[in-house]
C-alpha cells in the first residue's frame, strides 16, 4: 500500500479538519495547534517551527488521546497522520541503524 508523506498526511488532516475547505486550513487562527506549521503540507519559511513534522504528529497524537499507550491502540486507521502516529516514518525502519553501522577495521 502506497502512504502519503508526512507532510502530504498533515495536509490532508487539515482539510479534513477544516471541513474540507483548503482556504479555511490557509486561515487557520489555531497557531497553537501542534499541526499549524506544516498545515499547507511544507515546511514553513518564514516560520521556525517547534518540533519537526513527524514529532509534531506524534504530539498531537498524544494530545488527541491522552497517552503513547492509547495512540499504540488508536482505533482510528482511517485517520491521515495514523501511519505516521508513531512520530517516525516506518519506511525507515532498521534503516538508519544500519547507515550508523561502523565497519569492523582489520589491521
Ligand atoms: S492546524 Fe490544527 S486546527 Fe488548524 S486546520 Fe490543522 S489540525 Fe485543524
Ligand atoms: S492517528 Fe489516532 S491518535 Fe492520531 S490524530 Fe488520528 S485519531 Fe488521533
Amino acid at each position: 500500500m502506497k502512504h502519503l508523506t508526512y507532510l502530504k498526511t498533515i495536509r490532508k488532516f487539515c482539510v479534513e479538519c477544516m471541513g474540507g475547505s483548503p482556504k479555511y486550513v490557509a486561515d487557520c487562527p489555531s497557531y497553537k495547534c501542534l499541526l499549524y506549521s506544516y498545515r499547507n503540507g511544507k515546511r514553513p519559511k518564514s516560520e521556525k517551527a517547534k518540533y519537526s513534522p513527524l514529532k509534531s504528529i506524534r504530539k498531537y497524537c498524544i494530545e488527541c488521546v491522552g497517552t503513547s499507550n492509547e495512540v499504540r491502540n488508536c482505533s482510528m486507521p482511517e485517520c491521515p497522520v495514523y501511519y505516521y502516529r508513531f512520530g517516525k516514518n516506518p519506511k525507515l525502519a532498521g534503516k538508519r541503524m544500519k547507515s550508523k553501522s561502523i565497519p569492523l577495521k582489520l589491521f
